[in-house]
């Protein structure tokens, strides 16, 4: 934001940030669907500030209680044309003031721009009434907008203007107490004029507004009271809630209607997509809780920062506590979002007395049991959600199986793994198709989804039908291993240099295979080999193959592969990344082979060293390697080429 003087000297006037200014452009100037967003928003924010205002008074003893009596009001004037929102929360300074309402911190920003204008030009204006962008959204209704505010235990209040035109200014201002007062000057209906209203609302009066709350801020837990300054009040009467302040989480899941749970996802998590899946629990027994959880429909962008908002919110007996609680959820369920509700945690409990109390970890328990329960039922009942699930979040999901020894098996059961004849399977029905014999689980990793299914590795299990998960996520390194089996049977690389291939190939050539290894050619190979220099480190052996049918050549591991966690570590401390060992393994079968073979007795060494250097880079590509000492392949290349 830019600031520039103004004429006043107690007035700033600032520009939006230029990404604010976009969303402004489309509040203004699109035709929203559902224009009463704008209220569901700024009650939200209110309801925000009050729990902030309850989570700084647990450190802070100046605002510790203040947070108490926390209300919204919105006062409806017909006569000047406003609706303000006025809440008793935090509030905010004068930097915060410029800061929060100059800017668009959100993430997800850009791409509600771009969905926002795909909606305006595709016509799809029903899209549009989906979003909700907090603030800004004043704007639909709004031609200017003013805020009034006072953080709490501060001394000063100021004033936040602004018309949406791209400027704001800000200025000090008169106000009691704490809390912010949100005014809406809301723009002349276009048919104001001829009286004819239709379809736009007039939101002038307190029954709209009352209607518009009890739809969409019902759950609110804080009491929201309409003023209706244009109304006569009986004298005495008593102001009542508009909203019932019923906490969703404990009605009974027939009572609330679909509508009311989205509106409640979008209060937690200002996600306006819909929730892939929600899951209504009450625990009872030693802990008692209510949980109401949600699955999001795409991963939030936060997902993979160590610092991004994880957890859900905590409520104590339907008082709110804290946001984005890490300890009652694991790690690797972080995508999931949605309140716990305990009935017997303590009221003034913090983050460090929550963590070591033994209560917290037995809903942390149940609240994962219960999660993989729905996920499980997900996948049984509903296969293709389960599969748009996996897709999205499978990825964390297998972090569990290195970090929660106690539901290992439950996670595994719940993978759906690649295989080498395409398509995915749970490791069930790897199980289930293993072919007569076969007593291992094999996989491949290592590399991307097409590099592991192009590799030369898969030619004979292929030949012989024997499917070969395909693992291509990083975290697959790190849980196999950890793993080390499912249902008795091991996890086999089928890169280790001794695995046995179920079943026998018929086909397979075994004169070849005779007359190469008369011809001892690996062994004169790996002679070769070891007069070579760099290209050639790390390989320990050559050998003639099994497991290649069309490939000349791979790569095999010999003994246990560094361990993704190993070459981090060596890299951590700056020293250098021991390489894996290596066999180069070939194939007898090979038309290429064959030739080396026969004529092996004719090559002089020199010309070995070449042959060992086309294979060596040839393996590496077959592999989705970079061939390690390019310059020294081509010019090899191009010789025996030459040559030939
Ligand atoms: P969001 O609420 O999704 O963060 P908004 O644009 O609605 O985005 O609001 C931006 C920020 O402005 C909020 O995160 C909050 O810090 C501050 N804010 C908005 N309304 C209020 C309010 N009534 N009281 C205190 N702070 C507020």
């Amino acid at each position: 934001m830019q600031r520039e003087e103004a004429v006043d000297e107690n007035i700033e006037k600032f520009e939006f940030q230029s990404e604010a200014k976009q969303v402004l452009e489309l509040m203004i100037h699109s035709v929203y669907s559902n224009p009463d967003i704008f209220l569901r928003e700024l009650i939200s924010n209110a309801s925000d500030a009050i729990d902030k205002l309850r989570i700084e008074g647990l450190r802070d003893d100046r605002l510790s209680g203040l947070a108490k009596d926390g209300k919204i009001t919105v006062t409806v004037d017909r006569e000047s044309r406003t609706i303000t929102v006025s809440d008793n929360g935090i509030g905010m300074s004068r930097d915060e003031l410029v800061s929060y309402l100059g800017t668009i911190a959100k993430s997800g920003t850009k791409e509600f721009v771009r969905a926002v204008q795909e909606a305006a030009t595709s016509g799809n204006a029903d899209l549009i009434g989906q979003f909700g962008i907090g603030f800004y959204s004043s704007f639909i209704v709004a031609d200017k907008v003013t805020v009034l505010t006072k953080r709490a235990a501060g001394d000063e209040a100021w004033m936040w203007d602004s018309s949406g035109d791209g400027t704001y200014t800000v200025e000090p201002c008169e106000r009691d107490a704490y809390g912010t007062d949100v005014v809406l000057h809301v723009k002349e209906r276009p048919d104001d004029a001829d009286g004819e209203a239709e379809g736009a609302k007039d939101y002038l009066t307190g029954w709209t507004v009352r209607e518009v709350i009890k739809r969409y801020s019902d759950f609110v837990s804080y009491p929201i009271y309409v003023d209706d300054t244009g109304k006569e009040k009986k004298e005495g009467a008593k102001p009542e809630p508009v909203n019932s302040m019923k906490a969703l989480w404990v009605r009974p899941e027939s009572e609330v209607t679909e509508d009311e749970y989205k509106d409640f996802y979008r209060h937690v998590t200002h996600d306006w997509d819909d929730p892939m899946e929600r899951i209504v629990y009450k625990a009872e027994g030693t802990t008692e809780f209510h949980a109401l959880l949600y699955v999001p429909s795409r991963p939030p962008v936060d997902l993979f920062y160590r610092e991004g908002r994880h957890g859900i919110q905590l409520y104590i007996r339907r008082v709110f506590i804290m946001n984005d609680c890490r300890d009652l959820i694991p790690e690797y369920l972080r995508f999931v979002k949605g309140v716990v509700d305990s009935e017997d945690l303590s009221l003034n409990v913090s983050r460090e007395l929550l963590q070591q109390d033994r209560r917290t970890a037995m809903i942390k328990n149940s609240v994962t049991r219960k999660v993989l329960d729905v996920l499980k039922k997900m996948r049984d009942d509903r296969l293709d959600d389960f599969r748009k699930f996996w897709t999205l979040f499978g990825v964390v999901l297998k972090e569990g199986i290195i970090s929660d020894p106690k539901n290992r098996e439950a996670l595994m059961k719940l993978c759906l793994l690649e295989t080498s004849d395409g398509g995915r399977v749970s490791l069930d029905e790897y199980v289930s198709s293993m072919k007569p014999g076969q007593k291992d689980i094999f996989y491949l990793s290592g590399g991307t989804s097409e590099t592991l299914s192009a590799s030369p590795k898969l030619e004979a299990f292929r030949k012989r039908g024997v499917p070969v998960l395909l693992l291509s996520d990083p975290v697959d390194e790190l849980w196999v291993p950890t793993a080390g089996k499912f249902a008795d049977h091991d996890f086999v690389s089928i890169s280790s240099e001794d695995v046995e291939i179920p079943g026998e190939d018929e086909s397979q050539d075994r004169e070849s295979a005779k007359k190469a290894e008369e011809s001892g050619i690996a062994s004169k190979l790996k002679e070769a080999v070891s007069k070579l220099g760099g290209s050639a480190s790390g390989i320990e052996d050559v050998r003639l193959s099994s497991r290649l049918v069309d490939s000349p050549a791979t790569f095999v591991q010999k003994g246990e592969p560094v361990s993704l966690q190993m070459k981090r570590l060596f890299k951590s401390l700056g020293q250098e990344i021991p390489s894996d060992k290596r066999v180069l393994e070939i194939n007898p079968s090979h038309p290429l082979i064959e030739k080396i073979a026969q004529k092996s007795d004719e090559i002089d060494s020199d010309g070995l060293k070449e042959w060992a250097v086309l294979l060596i880079g040839l393996a590496s590509i077959a592999d989705g390697e970079p061939v390690e000492n390019s310059k020294e392949f081509t010019k090899t290349l191009a010789c025996l080429l030459e040559k030939a």
